[in-house]
């Protein structure tokens, strides 16, 4: 049974700041610097992320730059989990694979060190909200490449309108999120 009220979901969503028309005309920017900045929605957003997962062995998280370094770290303490930064391309020191994905306009790349997972460990990937799904969908080819295997994708933010999930799950990837919100 789920120990978390409909209510609890309510506040998290209620501490998440909407910037409208941020960074360009149209989109409602979900920011979660405030929920991050709440203590006890910063702890709810962390054991509810971790919640349907404990007791499971999970080998390392993922998290994707930068915001999901923040949640993706706490998860990892939580689950005893190792921490593997998924970096925007020439950050990572070591060598590195690297996976090209497609923006609205353009595309832009994501590394990963070459030994940060290893072949069968079992990874969960974290990011603060899925939109579109194609900086998911590209973490979740880097770790495969790897031969990992994804346990889930963890989100606090769903925007379902924009079909991230659906597409993840239609990878194989099983999906965990917590709060959704309508429109872009
Ligand atoms: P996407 O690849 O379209 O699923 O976009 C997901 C990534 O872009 C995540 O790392 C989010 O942090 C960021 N992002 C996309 N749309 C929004 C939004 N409306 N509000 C806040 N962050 C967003």
């Amino acid at each position: 049974m789920n120990a978390f009220t409909p209510e609890s979901r309510m506040n998290l969503r209620d501490i998440i700041r909407t910037i409208p028309d941020y960074p360009k005309p149209g989109i409602m920017f979900r920011d979660i610097t405030t929920l991050l900045g709440d203590a006890r929605g910063f702890r709810r957003a962390v054991d509810e992320l971790v919640q349907p997962f404990a007791g499971m062995k999970i080998d390392k998280i993922a998290g994707i730059e930068a915001r999901g370094f923040i949640l993706g770290g706490a998860v990892a303490h939580q689950l005893s989990a190792g921490f593997v930064p998924l970096r925007k391309k020439g950050k990572l020191p070591h060598k590195t694979r690297v996976v090209e994905y497609a923006l609205e306009y353009g595309t832009d790349s994501m590394e990963m060190h070459l030994d940060a997972v290893h072949p069968g460990e079992r990874v969960m990937l974290v990011d603060d909200l899925i939109a579109t799904g194609g900086t998911a969908l590209a973490a979740v080819d880097l770790l495969r490449g790897a031969g990992a295997e994804i346990v889930a994708a963890c989100f606090v933010v769903d925007l379902p309108e924009l079909g991230g999930a659906a597409k993840l799950k239609a990878a194989g990837v099983p999906v965990s999120t917590l709060v959704d919100f309508a429109g872009h």
